[in-house]
């Protein structure tokens, strides 16, 4: 399986890094060895200073595709969760600088947090009106919905595949909304779709 990140799909969190509103989805990929295990901790790198939180909704890819078009694409999944995409962003930011990709700052063991998923049809809301949270302890730090994205799921699902083969099992990482913050150790990051909790991941 592949996780497929977009980059700057809240024009919101473009524009609090300092960069432009894309014209096309910024794709990025993540490998499986950067899921964080189910209940475990997430340890921030020691090559690293700076851990910025991303939290964003993530969709499950349920069969194999290729040039789906956008108004197929709602064949293509039908559960969607929450995850984490943790960016050194001090690395981020000297990769940025020299035009290098960004793999180091973005693929590292744990960076990815995915949580629980939630049939579409139980939350009896279109993919496109899905309201999230991150909590840190009791203080929410990020609160988005995916009616702000720039990019909507099937337009995302349609866009990717003219250049990636879908599979089943992979993951879209849809983008987060702004408030990206560093972690901290002590922190406890919970992560809520539609009220519902679908992680909680302690920071060492
Ligand atoms: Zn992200």
């Amino acid at each position: 399986m592949k996780i497929i990140c977009i980059g700057r799909n809240y024009a919101q969190h473009a524009k609090e890094l300092g960069n432009a509103v894309p014209s096309k989805p910024v794709v990025f990929l993540k490998p499986q060895s950067a899921i964080l295990s189910h209940k475990h901790p997430f340890y921030i790198p020691t090559w690293t200073q700076v851990v910025h939180h991303e939290v964003e909704l993530v969709v499950k890819i349920n069969r194999i595709g290729k040039t789906i078009s956008e108004r197929h694409a709602h064949r293509y999944y039908d559960e969607v969760g929450l995850g984490i995409d943790f960016t050194a962003r001090d690395v981020q930011a000297e990769l940025k600088e020299k035009g290098h990709p960004w793999e180091r700052a973005k693929t590292f063991d744990g960076s990815a947090v995915v949580g629980g998923f939630v049939p579409l049809t139980e939350l009896g809301k279109p993919v496109d009106d899905l309201a999230f949270t991150l909590h840190n302890h009791d203080q929410m730090v990020q609160s988005g919905n995916s009616s702000d994205m720039l990019f909507s799921v099937d337009r995302l699902i349609a866009e990717v595949s003219t250049f990636m083969t879908l599979k089943m099992g992979d993951l879209i990482f849809t983008g987060t909304p702004a408030g990206v913050a560093a972690v901290q150790p002590g922190d406890r990051l919970t992560g809520r779709l539609e009220g519902r909790e679908l992680f909680a991941v302690n920071v060492k």
